[in-house]
Formats: structure tokens, sequence, C-alpha cells
């Protein structure tokens, strides 16, 4: 084997040494301590007003739009911040250290929304959405329905053909942002008899005719963050409106939700550290049997085993955005980090809990409301069985 390096020195030879994983430039440490600083000063006072009462001021999200992360990788000719993938995930995660339902809020707008319009816009829908999108409105993206989640290409909303336009049918369910959304990316199938290859995207606007924005759903967790029924009575849209080709809409669901998965990886990864950063605080407080319970060799052992899975999963997330950023292959360590980083949430989460002992359980301290935020990650954006099959299927060809 050829020697590595100068074996008479010992010292490293001088090809590049790749950066490790978590090492952030100079730029992603900015956001990052910013926003970290923004949702530590305009967030948190809020957090437990919001889950109460199951609403994000508006206050606050004109404010996320003026700090640049609603619009996180649209280019600055359109207005918006002209990050990347990774600067999104990196806003996600400092979000939902804090609040997840901030950190899905944001999530959908950019891993999703911007992204779908990014990739698979035409000149003109970008020139018209994506300056808007910067501005003040919020996206949402409808593909669930009652009979179809998992199986998301079995959806039933119908768009008929009708010349100059089509005329969208039926009812969306589970839609995050549907409450604060102006603009929606609505799947329906122009063909049912065409199995995927009808389905297709559109464009569809709060008050278009026809349209309505159905039941608020009454939430285990992410309580502020809106999940809302979307109903369509022969709702017309214009060719136009279209994203990416007619019968195609598959490829944007399938392509955007790949990538989105990533960002919930990343809400979970923040809402895992939050109840660290929250459990690391209190046992050096709480003091029985005449010591602070950090003291105990058993606390530390379990608070040691919490930091270790937030690492992991810190790994896990931003190798998969970085990947993604770098063009490279990313679906199966998309999959994998999002499974992961939301069993470790749910763990961490429910540690803190155990460790905050009886005041772990009532609304006045934080951490029972990560606990309930931290079980929609194994569900929403393809449930853990979904993103189990998405790696079986990698692994065994
Ligand atoms: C708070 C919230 C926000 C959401 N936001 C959005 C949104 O913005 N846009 C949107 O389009 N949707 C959204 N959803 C919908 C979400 O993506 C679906 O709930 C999810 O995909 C699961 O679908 P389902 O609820 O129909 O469950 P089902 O698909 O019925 O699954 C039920 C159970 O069966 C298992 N299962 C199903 N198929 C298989 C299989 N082949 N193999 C093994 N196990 C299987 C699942 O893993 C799960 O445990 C949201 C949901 C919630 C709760």
């Amino acid at each position: 084997m050829a020697p590595i390096g100068d074996t008479a020195t010992g010292a490293a030879s001088s090809a590049a040494v790749p950066a490790p994983l978590t090492h952030l430039t100079d730029d992603e440490r900015l956001l990052r301590d910013t926003v970290r600083e923004f949702a530590a000063a305009r967030i948190r006072p809020h957090v437990r007003e919001m889950d109460e009462h199951a609403k994000i001021p508006r206050e606050l999200i004109d404010q996320l739009f003026e700090l640049g992360v609603m619009s996180i990788e649209i280019p600055d000719a359109h207005g918006g911040s002209g990050g990347t993938f990774f600067h999104a995930v990196l806003v996600v995660e400092e979000l939902s250290r804090v609040d997840p339902s901030i950190g899905v809020l944001v999530d959908v707008q950019n891993t999703l929304v911007i992204n779908a319009l990014l990739r698979w816009g035409t000149p003109e829908i970008q020139a018209r959405w994506l300056p808007r999108l910067a501005a003040g409105t919020i996206g949402a993206y409808a593909l669930s329905e009652t009979g179809s989640g998992s199986d998301a290409f079995a959806l039933q909303t119908r768009a008929r053909d009708d010349g100059d336009a089509f005329v969208i049918s039926g009812r969306k369910l589970w839609i995050t942002n549907g409450n604060e959304a102006d603009l929606f990316i609505v799947f329906a199938t122009v063909n049912p008899d065409a199995g995927h290859r009808g389905i297709t995207a559109f464009l569809v606007e709060r008050g278009a005719r026809g349209f309505t924005v159905g039941k608020k759903e009454d939430k285990l967790g992410i309580r502020a963050s809106s999940t809302c029924e979307l109903i369509f009575e022969d709702c017309r849209v214009g060719r136009a409106e279209v994203l990416g080709e007619v019968g195609k809409g598959y490829k944007v669901a399938i392509e955007t939700l790949n990538e989105g998965r990533i960002g919930i990886g990343a809400q979970m990864l923040g809402l895992a550290e939050g109840a660290l950063d929250h459990a690391l605080r209190y046992t050096k407080e709480r003091t029985q049997f005449g010591k602070t319970i950090a003291e105990f060799q058993g606390v530390q052992f379990q608070l040691a085993r919490a930091a270790t899975d937030v690492e992991a999963a810190r790994l896990l997330v931003y190798n998969a955005a970085r990947l993604r950023d770098a063009r490279a292959p990313f679906l199966t360590e998309a999959a994998m980090c999002k499974i992961f980083a939301s069993e470790v949430a749910e763990r961490v989460a429910s540690l803190a809990v155990n460790l905050f002992g009886g005041y772990g359980f009532v609304k006045d301290y934080p951490v029972e409301k990560l606990y309930r935020d931290a079980k929609i990650g194994q569900i929403y954006e393809g449930t853990s069985n979904l993103q189990l099959q998405t790696i079986a299927k990698q692994i065994l060809t």
C-alpha cells in the first residue's frame, strides 16, 4: 500500500482534506446565529400562547419575511435571499429548536412550494409568483386526500379539460399552511383511467371562484401550524397555471417530496436539540438528595446517549442536504435522515419529560409540547413505513 502523508514526519499529505460535515461556512454560521437570536427573542415568548390558541400571529409571519427566511432559495433578482437548500435546512432546524410549528411553516414554504416553482415553473410563472412569495405570500402544497395519503397517486380530485382552462373538483385533506396561504399547489388528475400518468400540478390562488378553505384540524402537536381541508367545486384554472407538464404532476410531487423530507428531518433535529437544551439546563438546576440531578451518573448517561442521538441525526440531515446541493443522489439518505431524526426527536423529547419529573407533564414547562410535536415527524411527508420502503427498495436492488 502506498504511504499516506509524510512517513518521516507523520504529517498529512498535501491533498485537500474534505471539510467535516458539520463544519459551517462563514455564511452558514452567520445565518444560523441570526436565526437563533431571532427565535430566542421573537418566537420563544409566544410559543405557549401559539400552541394554546392554535395560531401563528401574522406579525410574527411578517417578521419571518423581513428576516428573509420565507424566500431562502429565491434568487435576488426575484427579491429572495439567493441561498441554498442547506441554508433552508439550517433555518428550519434553528426555528424548530424553539417551535416546530414555525419550523414547518417555513419548511413548506421553502422546501416544497418555492422548490417546486424553481424546478418546474415556467419563466412566466416564476416572474409572477416568486416576487410575491418573497414579499409576504405564503404557499401550501396539496396532495393528500381522505382516501389517499401514503398511496398519494390514488387521489380522486379531478381536473376536467375545458379548452382554455381546467375545471377542478374534489377535496384535499391535512394541508399545512391552509389557513394562511394565498398560493396552493394542487394535485389533481386530468384522466383517472391513466393512473399516475393523469396527475397534474396546478397553481390555485386563494379567492379563486369555486375554491374554499374548509375545516382547520384540532391537533395533538404542532398546533400553531394550520392543517386544513381544501374544497374545489368547479374551480376554473387557466392552462397557464399548470406547473410542469399535464400528466407529469406525479414527477413534481415525488421529486419535491424527496427533497422536502430532508426539511422534516431538520425540523425533527431542531426539536430534539431544543428538548436536549431544556433537559441539560433543568438537570443542572434541580436538586434532589442534596445534589443537582445532573450529578447522578444514571442521569448523565441518559443525557450522553441523547446527545449522541442528536449528533447522529445532525450528520444524516446535513449529509442529505449537502448531497442535494451537490446534485448527487440523495434519495436513500433523505429517507434515512427523516426516519432517524423523527425517532430521535420522540426519544429525546420523551427523556426530557422524564427528567423534568412532574414538571415535565404540565404545560407551564416547555417539554410536554415538544413531546407532542415530535409525533408528526413519523407521519407527514411519507410515514416511517414508507421511508423504510424507499430504503429497502434501494438496498435490495
Ligand atoms: C399535521 C399534518 C400536516 C400535513 N400536511 C400535509 C400537507 O401540507 N400536504 C399534504 O398533501 N399532506 C399533508 N399531510 C398528510 C400526510 O402526508 C399524510 O397523513 C401521510 O402521508 C399519511 O397518510 P394517511 O394519513 O392517509 O395514512 P395512511 O396512508 O392510511 O397510513 C396509515 C398507516 O398505514 C401504514 N401504511 C400505509 N401503506 C403502507 C405500506 N405500503 N406498507 C407499510 N405500511 C403502510 C402507514 O405507515 C401508517 O402507519 C399532513 C398530515 C398531518 C397530520
